[in-house]
């Protein structure tokens, strides 16, 4: 069967859940390798046979660590010579995205970002995307190269299919281009104790609605409940109620969990370019009209301050 590279997306070997997603849909179009670069390949190792890694190609250095995105792609590229593989798949995250636009142009691919979903074509993978605001939905296929496919994070629920797995070294050469952009420092983000926004299963976001920082913690307890991540409209951030790390839209974070409750967001079209691909999208808005009752899947007109707590304390109580 055709091998299909996935890149591992982790954290000294700590594979982070989007890359479970891939594999899972990776062993549709064939036999899924894993690309490991970094320290903690043997740790990763029993997680990604468990989701149908059936090789593992890895390689440590301190350019992957040291250094952005360039020595990646060049690990990446190294894979791809070695295994001739059917596809190449990388989760869209922001790094990801750009590894696999720097990776395409080296191997004169063609590129398919933000797919939502996958399956085997006669011609190749053929990948779904929603486009235009979700206006449409569109497959398409590469036809010239090892087709690059990134695929957003929540696009398919990871499903374990244990395998045995075999660690190889990956013999990888730097070029030069590898160390222009050296990291200086990192700072971890201030742990809330809730999932990433870009991959939560479930988020709750609110807007101008929720009228202050002061009242944003009824976002958080609903989000708690219900083991969520919190997003925000741009309303939101701009009065400096909510972080911008927590904006979700056009010009803030992309997500498409299983679940997206907004409160108190209108659902103007830049916020919808951000959620617009959530499986399942309820709204909390008291006013009939707002726009965002065009899109969702359970509305709720009513007053946030009555509806959230409800909301939370029925949760609380399952
Ligand atoms: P509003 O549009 O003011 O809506 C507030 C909603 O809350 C209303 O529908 C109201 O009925 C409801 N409400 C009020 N009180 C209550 C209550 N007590 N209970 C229940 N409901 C209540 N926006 C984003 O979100 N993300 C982006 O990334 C983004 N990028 C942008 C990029 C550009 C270039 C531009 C021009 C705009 C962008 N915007 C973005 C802004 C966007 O156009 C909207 O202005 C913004 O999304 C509005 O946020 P909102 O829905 O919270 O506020």
């Amino acid at each position: 069967m055709a091998e299909v590279l996935v890149y591992v997306d982790h954290v000294d070997g700590t594979v982070r859940k989007p890359t479970l997603e891939l594999l899972t849909l990776a062993r549709r179009l064939g036999d899924p390798v894993a690309v490991h670069l970094g320290p903690g390949a043997e740790t990763a190792a029993p997680v990604l046979a468990e989701y149908g890694a059936v090789k593992i190609l890895a390689a440590d250095a301190p350019e992957f660590a040291d250094y952005l995105v360039v020595p990646k792609v060049d690990g990446l590229q190294a894979a791809a010579g070695a295994v001739s593989p059917a596809a190449v798949l990388v989760p869209s995250s922001a790094e990801g995205k750009e590894i696999a636009a720097r990776l395409a142009v080296r191997l004169g691919s063609g590129i398919i970002t933000d797919a939502v979903d996958l399956t085997a074509g006669e011609e190749g993978p053929v990948a779904t995307q929603s486009v235009f605001a979700a206006s449409y939905t569109t497959r398409s296929r590469v036809s010239r190269g090892v087709p690059v496919i990134t695929v957003k994070p929540n696009a398919t629920a990871p499903e374990a299919a244990p395998v045995d797995v075999a660690v190889e070294q990956l013999e990888v050469s730097f070029g030069e281009q590898a160390t222009g952009t050296r990291i200086v420092s990192r700072t971890p983000r201030e742990s809330t104790g809730r999932p990433d926004l870009t991959e939560a299963a479930i988020v709750v976001s609110g807007g101008r609605g929720v009228n202050g920082a002061e009242n944003f913690p009824l976002i958080e307890a609903l989000a708690d409940s219900l083991g969520a991540a919190v997003g925000a409209s741009r309303a939101a951030v701009d009065a400096g109620w909510y972080p911008h790390s927590s904006q979700v839209g056009q010009t803030g974070k992309t997500v498409s969990p299983q679940l997206y409750i907004a409160a108190g967001i209108s659902g103007a079209i830049q916020h919808r370019a951000g959620m617009q691909t959530s499986k399942t999208i309820v709204a909390i808005n008291k006013d009939a009209e707002a726009p965002i009752f065009e899109l969702v899947d359970y509305g709720v007109v009513g007053d946030l301050f009555e509806v959230v707590p409800a909301l939370t304390e029925e949760v609380k109580a399952r």
